[in-house]
């Protein structure tokens, strides 16, 4: 892997590592974040370029991140236009960054830099993506860790794309990788899934994910339920699909019945009482068409969203990207 290579523009080269970081709110964990990266990076005597995406915040995280680059240019910040939520925020990053190989962060440390190294050696071996596999959650609550696990096994189980299992997404991924991944026009951008559709030579190493450094998690649970119902939505037909089983099943559960009836009512005349009965199977086939329809409009409301094609997302300012970095250090 050349050093140098000219970038897509054919001006400035190459970096060779870009860290891509999206930020929201993260004002209080700036200055240790930074730290603690470059002493890696700087400490590997890597070549690169750290990408930082403000993704709309509302407090000092920006006056943070504009500190950090007076006193490190290969610090490059991409402010956007309001909050467009992490995936988004990954994805313009991805778009600005130069690096031969990119490596998204999370901006609390519990993607921990004293792993680049190893990830990086990886991929000198030839690997074109290394995830990196979280080993225990116990960071996480007992009731976090075991939706993630069903939420890994429904996915699995109906998507044709499958995704590894507790890889988040703190990778390394080679320039080929990134271009293929910027390929995806799709407004919904579920990484992870993303990510595993590309393919290319892939392995993983494990670490165990540390709490968050500072700040807070901006997921709640419903939150994290909407995230896996795009991300199914976005990979898997199968809930489409599963509404024609149903259905088969109770129409010929239906047909029985119905003979059932008729032969019955032919030799036995007629019953007249039923009312528990009935009511029972209109509750019940009711609940199944709303359920289904439901269903059916989720994918509608999928598409709604792709035919407008909006822009991803919209930079505001960006910070650093006309510079050529050669010979500066750090
Ligand atoms: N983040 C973001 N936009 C958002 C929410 C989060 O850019 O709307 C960033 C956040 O600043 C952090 C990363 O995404 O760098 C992961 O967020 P968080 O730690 O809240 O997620 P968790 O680790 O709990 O999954
Ligand atoms: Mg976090």
């Amino acid at each position: 892997m050349a050093k140098s290579t000219k970038s897509s523009k054919g001006q400035a080269p190459r970096p060779e590592i870009s860290v891509i970081t999206p930020f929201y709110n993260e004002a209080s964990g700036v200055e240790r974040f930074m730290a603690e990266l470059t002493e890696v990076l700087i400490g590997e005597g890597l070549d690169y370029e750290i990408i930082c995406v403000d993704d709309g915040s509302s407090d000092l995280t920006l006056p943070a991140l504009l500190k950090a680059r007076e006193s490190n240019r290969r610090v490059r910040i991409i402010q956007l236009s309001r909050n467009f939520g992490k995936e988004v925020a990954l994805t313009a990053g991805l778009d600005h960054a130069r690096g031969q190989a990119v490596i998204p962060m999370d901006a609390d440390l519990q993607d921990p830099p004293r792993l680049i190294p190893h990830l990086v050696s990886r991929w000198r071996d030839g690997y074109q993506v290394v995830n990196a596999h979280r080993a225990e959650r116990i960071s996480d609550s007992w009731m976090k860790r075991n939706t993630a696990k069903l939420f890994y096994k429904v996915f699995n189980a109906i998507s044709e794309t499958p995704i590894p299992e507790n890889t988040g997404d703190f990778r390394l991924m080679d320039r080929e990788v990134v271009e293929a991944l910027r390929c995806m026009p799709e407004r919904d951008r579920f990484m992870k899934g993303l990510f595993a559709w590309v393919g290319y030579r892939t392995t993983e190493i494990t670490y165990e994910r540390p709490a968050r450094a500072t700040g807070e998690s901006k997921w709640n649970y419903w939150k994290l339920f909407n995230f896996a119902v795009g991300g199914v939505t976005a990979f898997s037909t199968f809930p489409l699909r599963l509404f024609n089983y149903i259905g088969l099943a109770v129409a010929s559960l239906s047909f029985l019945y119905a003979s059932l009836l008729v032969i019955r009512t032919l030799f036995l005349g007629r019953d007249v009482p039923g009312y528990a009965s009935i009511m029972v199977v209109i509750l019940f086939l009711g609940g199944i068409q709303l359920i289904g329809i439901g269903v059916v409009g989720e994918y509608i409301g999928r598409v709604f969203i792709e035919v407008k094609e909006r822009p991803l997302y919209l930079v505001h300012k960006v910070h650093g990207f006309d510079e050529d970095l050669r010979g500066n250090g750090s």
